[in-house]
Formats: structure tokens, sequence, C-alpha cells
């Protein structure tokens, strides 16, 4: 046993053992400075799990407790303490990331990561000596007193307070502090005036500055994208550029460039719109170069979301009235989060300041509850609207210069009409534009189910049992409806109406069966169909089956649930129409805030009357009917993990394109839409290019898009290889998960695994990361570890020897430049799955074209994650000898591609990422 050097002088630091754990080891320090490795049992038996025992410093209580296989037990877990000390800051969330976050010794073993947590705690700790506002001390002891095990240490550090000053702090009551919003009038119509490719250069120089190297590429994409800013000439066509810029083109300030020019000179907003929430804070951190002064910048730059991204202040407060009441554990959560209200940017939840680990420690139900998710706002009847994080937000919109927004909610504007916004954006930037029609369909498909329906039935009824503090209809809009004779009537006709959606217990019931009435009755028919025409029914996952034709019965029990819904839907209308009665009276206006309240309730009456019930109704009428051209219905049955999660009727239209370019892309004046990846390889560009178009929607506007391709400067042949395997069968699992450990150990690690299967991705992560970690690498995998993806990629990021396991999202959403990613290794050609959807996509999509065209994509897309900088190297390995040498045009031309077997790509992937004087081989 070793002795830490840290033993001897612990001033505020609790007398606490300090636990790290990985796969294969579990590093103990103790209080007095010994270090112990254990097995998972021996760490388990030293824990306290309420019957007495240790409450060790840990980092990550939830991932320690995954890989401990123990739940519920008590720890000091220095990612609350770093929440509660730094609000809204980021750090990687390991004892390295600790460290490095507070300027610390980087820990290299697992017995300095215990150290290093010690080491953390003090400095945190220190950090809050010198805290002289009692608000904190108030919040610390609120959570104290709820049993939060850090509450002692931090009370003993905090600053004594004086017992007025602490009466006085706002404690709980975080929204005290923050400031209000004031009104301003509507910003006009903005200008016309273009923007000269000659102009986009010159911007695009000045906000790279002088000493800058000089980037050709960067500047021809300027000016290529510039001519989405002319003004438009017919009133369906705007002025449309696709425009294809390879990896290290530097495309964000290459459209920023023209569209920040647009905007000043026209006095008008570019609406910048890419793929994910963390794609939009890579933007929105780009335009420092555009706006230096964080005052500036505040001003002309902000980053939209949803309002279901946004902590909801009055959710907030109940929240904490129950904890506070209950005397509950969750006040020490809530304390974490009042800090990081009083010091949050934005109140943005998702993507935001609001550290993706806190969701992981403190739960994402729970921080999924504080947000506005269902549509329970009661606009200016809150007591906090005018501090309210998502009125900030759309207000702030509408007078910046860039708003940076994401494709998700671009639709969802567009589908349901306006949403926040009545100002509907005449420019967009769309990156990211090979996402486009996945959002569209998103959008502008139709989704019966139970969950559906139990959510909607929440939203009109409340809660009806159980602890949620879901508000119905009544609570939201029952004083609006006073004011009018026949509004309380309709208000009870809709709730008594709305008593057909499914109830909690709803899967119970359709899973048992017979004799069900209304919804939960036709969702007992659909999930029979299902079972009873998939071909592989008794599988885990979820399955599908046709619409057509339907078993006895579906289409009868689908026409009385139509009749019942359009019933609840006729009583929404009415209730909408009492409301817009008090919105249109001339002799008794409504004050403002009463008119936005009532426009929100009208809008949220008439949205779900019409765009839900009514699709809803529709889709069931045309269940007995022949198919439309235009789009497809399927059955589904939804299972998580086995488990039975949803039964649902769909409906997707089989070109997406159609309703995005009607609702988005032809109302608009101007618009690029721009990736890395739009054309595949295809050898015909002009073939390639009517496939971009039809991918993006652009193929439906009355004249063609100018298209623009500029090339990656990178040196492809020269930073890459691309290795097929010729001897791993696909489906000898122990064989592959070898051929993973062996790149992976080659590569000492900097490596990322992708899978076509979350079954696969587990059954590979099970049999290499203990071995992995033995070597010194830690293997973190998706859908395997307590955490969500972007903090993995997080971690992935900043530890350069590990390597990451991951399905879809990690393939489209990691971008970790230098030698953090330096290996992809693919278990099996990426194919697209041959659901229903997707064969009635074909024929409108290329053909037999099709699949090549989407596989071709994925494996670009996993290609160009290798090289983010100039001088990033990496190899590309495909386990599965069945890729086609058709599909090999998805790569840059020259890049070698060989195919060998195993032994041999291990040796050619470590000679290749040796560092040091390359070697090519003779
Ligand atoms: S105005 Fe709406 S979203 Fe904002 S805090 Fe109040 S209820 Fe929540």
């Amino acid at each position: 046993m070793n002795r830490s050097p840290e033993a001897s002088e612990r001033v505020l630091v609790p007398r606490a053992p300090a636990l790290v754990a990985g796969f294969r080891e579990i590093v103990w320090l103790s209080p007095e400075g010994e270090i112990a490795a254990l097995s998972p049992g021996e760490a388990r038996a030293r824990l306290d799990f309420g019957r007495g025992g240790e409450t060790p410093m840990v980092c990550h209580a939830r991932a320690v407790a995954r890989r401990l296989d123990a739940t519920g037990f008590a720890a000091l877990d220095l990612l609350e303490l770093f929440a509660f000390v730094r609000p809204a800051q980021f750090c990687v969330p390991t004892p390295r990331g600790l460290a490095a976050a507070l300027g610390l010794a980087t820990p290299r073993t697992m017995a300095e990561a215990c150290i290093a947590l010690a080491t953390a705690a003090r400095a945190l700790l220190q950090q809050l000596q010198a805290e002289t506002d009692p608000g904190i001390r108030a919040l610390a002891m609120a959570a104290e007193r709820a049993g939060w095990a850090w509450g002692p240490a931090v009370l003993a550090a905090l600053p004594p307070a004086e017992p007025a000053a602490l009466r006085r702090a706002a404690g709980l009551r975080a929204w005290q502090s923050l400031a209000e919003w004031q009104e301003r009038a509507p910003p006009p119509p903005p200008g016309n005036l273009p923007v000269s490719a000659a102009d986009a250069r010159t911007r695009l120089a000045a906000l790279l500055g002088a000493a800058a190297e000089a980037r050709p590429q960067q500047a021809d994409y300027a000016a290529s994208v510039a001519a989405a800013f002319a003004p438009r000439d017919r009133p369906d066509q705007p002025q449309a550029v696709l425009a294809e810029a390879g990896t290290g083109v530097g495309k964000t300030l290459g459209y920023i460039a023209p569209a920040s020019l647009w905007a000043e000179q026209n006095q008008g907003t570019v609406w910048v719109s890419t793929y994910t929430r963390n794609l939009q804070s890579q933007i929105a951190g780009e335009l420092d170069r555009l706006y230096p002064d964080p005052v500036q910048k505040r001003r002309h730059v902000v980053v939209r979301k949803g309002r279901e991204n946004f902590l909801c202040l009055l959710n907030y407060e109940e929240a904490a009235q129950a904890a506070n009441a209950r005397g509950a554990q969750s006040v020490a959560p809530l304390a974490l989060i009042a800090r990081w209200i009083g010091a949050t940017a934005a109140g943005d939840l998702v993507g935001g300041d609001f550290p993706g680990w806190l969701a992981e420690l403190i739960g994402r139900g729970r921080v999924g509850a504080l947000a506005d998710r269902r549509g329970e706002c009661i606009h200016s009847a809150c007591p906090h609207f005018r501090r309210c994080f998502v009125e900030k937000n759309v207000r702030a919109a509408r007078h910046a210069r860039i708003v940076v927004a994401n494709h998700a909610l671009v639709m969802a504007q567009a589908a349901l009409g306006g949403l926040d916004d009545a100002n509907v954006p005449t420019r967009y930037v769309f990156d990211e534009g090979h996402h486009l029609l996945a959002a569209a369909d998103a959008a502008f498909s139709v989704r019966l189910s139970g969950q559906e329906g139990r959510e909607l039935r929440r939203w009109l009824l409340g809660a009806e049992t159980g602890r949620s503090r879901a508000r119905g209809l009544q609570r939201r809009i029952g004083d609006l409806v006073e004011a009018e004779d026949e509004a309380g009537p309709v208000l009870i006709e809709a709730l008594v109406a709305a008593r057909i959606l499914p109830a909690d217990g709803w899967h119970q019931r359709v899973a048992e069966g017979h004799g069900l009435p209304g919804f939960e009755g036709f969702l007992a028919l659909v999930r029979r169909q299902v079972l009873a025409r998939a071909a592989n029914g008794d599988a885990g996952y979820g399955i599908e089956a046709e619409a057509r034709p339907p078993i006895d019965g579906l289409v009868e029990a689908a026409g009385r649930l139509a009749a019942g819904l359009d019933r609840l839907a006729a009583a929404l209308r009415r209730l909408a129409a009492c409301l817009r009665r008090q919105l249109e009276d001339p002799e008794n206006p409504p004050e403002p805030g009463l008119r936005q309240r009532l426009d929100a309730a009208v809008r949220g009456l008439e949205r779900r009357a019409d765009r839900q019930l009514g699709g809803w109704s529709a889709l069931l009428g045309d269940l007995g009917e022949p198919p439309r051209p235009e789009t497809v219905e399927w059955l589904a049955l939804d299972r998580v993990e086995g488990a039975e999660s949803d039964v649902a009727v769909n409906r997707s239209w089989i070109d997406p394109g159609i309703p995005f370019a009607q609702t988005v892309v032809q109302p608009a004046h101007g618009l690029v839409v721009t990736s890395a990846t739009l054309t595949d390889g295809e050898i015909d560009p002009e073939i390639a290019w009517h496939a971009a178009e039809a991918a993006t929607g652009l193929r439906h506007l009355p004249e063609r898009p100018r298209a623009a391709r500029i090339a990656s400067p990178f040196d492809y042949p020269a930073q890459t290889r691309i290795l097929i395997v010729t001897d791993i069968p696909r489906d000898d699992l122990g064989q592959v998960a070898a051929a993973f450990a062996a790149l992976m150990s080659a590569a000492r690690g900097g490596a990322l695994g992708l899978f076509t299967a979350v079954a696969r991705l587990k059954a590979v992560h099970q049999r290499i990361a203990a071995a992995l970690e033995a070597q010194g690498l830690l293997l973190l995998a998706q859908h395997v570890e307590a955490m969500a993806t972007a903090t993995l990629v997080d971690i992935f990021r900043a530890e350069e020897d590990s390597c990451l396991l991951g399905t879809d999202a990690v393939r489209d959403g990691v971008d970790v430049p230098g030698r953090s990613l330096r290996l992809i290794v693919f278990d099996r050609v990426p194919w697209p799955r041959p659901d229903i959807l997707h064969r009635a996509r074909k024929p409108v999509f290329g053909g037999p074209h099709y699949d090549d065209r989407i596989t071709r994509l994925r494996l670009r897309q996993a290609y160009g994650r290798l090289v983010r900088r100039a001088d990033d190297r990496g190899v590309f390995v495909m386990l599965d000898r069945a890729l086609p040498s058709r599909l090999l045009p998805a790569f840059p031309d020259g890049v070698p591609v060989t195919r060998l077997p195993l032994v041999a790509a291990v040796e050619e992937t470590a000679r290749f990422l040796a560092p040091g004087p390359r070697q090519e081989p003779a």
C-alpha cells in the first residue's frame, strides 16, 4: 500500500475516501492516504447503502454506480460540488477533466486520479471561502438540511452571514435575481440590397484579420454563396445556392461573411440553421470573429431554440415549493439548479451552459420536467413572464442580425404555423444540409400513438393521478373562460370529450387486449395486426407492418375513434372561437399582456384541433381507402430493450422535400443549403447534383438552384489510409470483437468504433473493455455508460488515448480534431434499414441507386471525421469484406484503399499512426 502525499494536510475537505472505477480496476484511497485496488464486490461492501458504510468522493456517481453494478449508495460527487461552486461552467466529467478545469496537475494513473479528487475538492472549497453573497450560504443551508453530502463542508468553507441577510436572500427563489425583458417596437421589413461576390470576399478578409494565412478555398466559397443574398425576382423562386464545401474549407465564416453584410445593410435577420444543438453552440462560438465584443455579440447574435429547451421558471418554482414542503432530498439538486439560474446566459438546458453531466446526475426526467415540454405555458398570467427565459429568447431573436437555429425548430415553425414567432425569416443558411429531409420528415409526418394520445390527454386534463404537476386546460385558461358565457360549457364539453384519449396504464390494458373502448381499443387492434404480420414478431426490438389490408374490425374501430376525435376537435375549435371574440372585441380591447395570452391560447387550441386531431382523424379515415401516391402509412409496435413502449399508426410524406419546399423554401427570398457531404462521389457530376437537389428538397423549385463545390484543402492521400479487412466473418462476434481490440490497441487509442446495431455494440464492448483498460486505454460506449452521447464525446475529445463505440448519432455528430480521433473502425457496411418507409421512398429517390447513395454518404460522413485539421492523420477500417467496390467513390480520389487480412491491417494501422518521422513501406 502507498501513502498519498496529500494525506497530512486536510483543512476543509471532508474526511472521506476517494473512489475511481474502471471496467477492470477499481481504486480506493482511504482518508489516511492508503491506496487499494478492489474488486467490484469489495468496493460495494465498503459503501453506504443506508445501513452504514463509507461515503467516498467520486466523479460522476451514476457512471461509477454503473461500473460497480450498484445503485443507491451515498457519495460525495465532485461534479455536484463543481456545479455549486462554478455554476454554468463546463468541465469534462472525469478526474482529469476536473483537474484541467481547476488548473491542477493532470493525473496519469487511477491512484493519481483518486488523489486528484481530494485535491479538486480542496480547490473548490477554497474558492467558496471568497464568496460573500449570503444567497449562496442560504442555498447551501437548504441543501444541507435536505441531506446533501457536501452540505457540511460547503457551509464550513463559506463565510458566515447575518441572520437578517440570510432571511432576505433569495435561496431557492432564484428567479428574483434575473433581469426583466423590455418590450421593443417591431423591426421594419428588411431591405433588398444585394451582396456581391467581391464584397463577400472583402468581409471575409476583415473577419479573418490581416495576420490570417491565405485560404483561397474559403474566399471562393464566400463568393459563391453571396448569390443567395441577391433580391428575389419571382415570388415563388428564392435565390437558392446549393454549396458543397469539403472539410477544412471553413464554411461557417464563409457564409457568415455575406450573411452578416446582408443583415447589416438591409437591417434584416439571417437565420443560420444547423442539425444539432451542439452544432448551434459551435457556430455561435465562431461568431466571436464577427462580434469580438461580448456586449455587441449579445445584441446581434441569438441562439434560438424551441421552448422545450429552456427552463420554465414556473415549473421550477412549483418543484422547489413541493420539495421544500416535503423537506425532500430533491432540495439539493434544486439548489444546484438555483445556482445555475443565477449564472446562466440564456436559461437553455440543452446544449447551452447547463452541463450535460448535471442532467445525468440529477436525472434527465427531473430536469426535463423543469422545461415547458408539453406547451403548458400560461404566458402573461405567469408571475415570471417578464423574466422568462423563453420570452427573452424569442424577443431577442426578433432584433438580432444572426439567429442560430436548428432544423427541427425551423421545420416546426413551418409545419405548425409560426409557433412563437409571427415574423417568418426571409433569408436562411441551412448548414448540415444533408440532414434537412430527416428534419422535414419528423415535422411533417403524422403519428397517432398511445404515448402521443396520453400526452394530449395530459395537456387537456392535467395530472389525474400520482405526483405529476401537469397543468390542464382548466388550470391554464380557466380565468380567460370566465369572461365568456358560452366558453364555460364548451370547456367542460372539451374536457369530457378528452376522456377518449389513452389514460395512465394504457400500455398494460392494450397489451392485455380485448373489449377496450375508443382509443385504447383501436390500439389493441393495431398491435394485433403488427404482431400478426411482422416477419420477426418475436424479436426484442421494434417491429412494423403495412397498414393495408387491415385486419377485421380495424377500419370500424378507426371510424369510431375518428368520430370521437372529431368531437373533441370541434369543442376545441369552439373554445378557440370564444377566446378569439375577446381578442377582436373593438369596444373592450385586451391590454397587451392579456392579448398575448389569449393569442397563445387560441393558437394552442387551434393547432391541436386542426393539426394534431385533424391529422389523426384524416389518417384514421384513410385506413380503409386505397393508398395515396404522395404518402405512406404503416403500423408499429415500439420496444425498448425488449419492453413494449408504444403502439402507433404512422403517415410520412414519401418525399418530405415537397412540404419543406412549399412551406420554407418558396416563401423565402434567399437560402444557402450547404454541407461537406451533399454529393456522394457519383462519377457523373450531373447525376450527383440532381440527387443532391432531391435530397435537400430543392428539386421542387421552379428553377434549379445554383451549385457550387469547393474542394477540401486537405491532402487526404497523404493523411489517411483506408483498409478493408478480408478475413473476419461479420457474424462471428468473438472475432469481430478481437479485431476491434487489436486495431484500437495498434492505434494506442484515439479510436472510434461504429456499429449498425446496438446489440452488436454492447456485445463487443463487453468482450474488450477490460482488455483495453489493462493497456491503459479507456473504452467508452454509447448505450452502455450512464452518460449521454454528448458527454461521452466530450470525454473522448479530451482524453487523447480513449476509444468510443457508438452508432449513427456518434457517426454524424462527432467533431474531434487532432490526435484524439485517429482511427475509425466500422463493423459492417452501413446499408439503410429496409423498412416500409425506405421501400416506399426508393422509387422516387433514384430506384436501385438509392441504397448505394445513402451508404456512400454515410461512409463519406464517417471518413470525414478523421481529418479536421491540416496536420491530422487517420486510418479508416472496414471490418466487413462485403464492401462493394462501387461504394469506394465515397472516398476522396487518390486515397489508397487496401484489402488485407486483419494481421496486416493491424500492422499498417500501427505503422501509419506511429508518431515521429513517416516511413512508407517499400
Ligand atoms: S411564461 Fe411560460 S415558460 Fe415562461 S416561466 Fe412562465 S409558464 Fe414558464
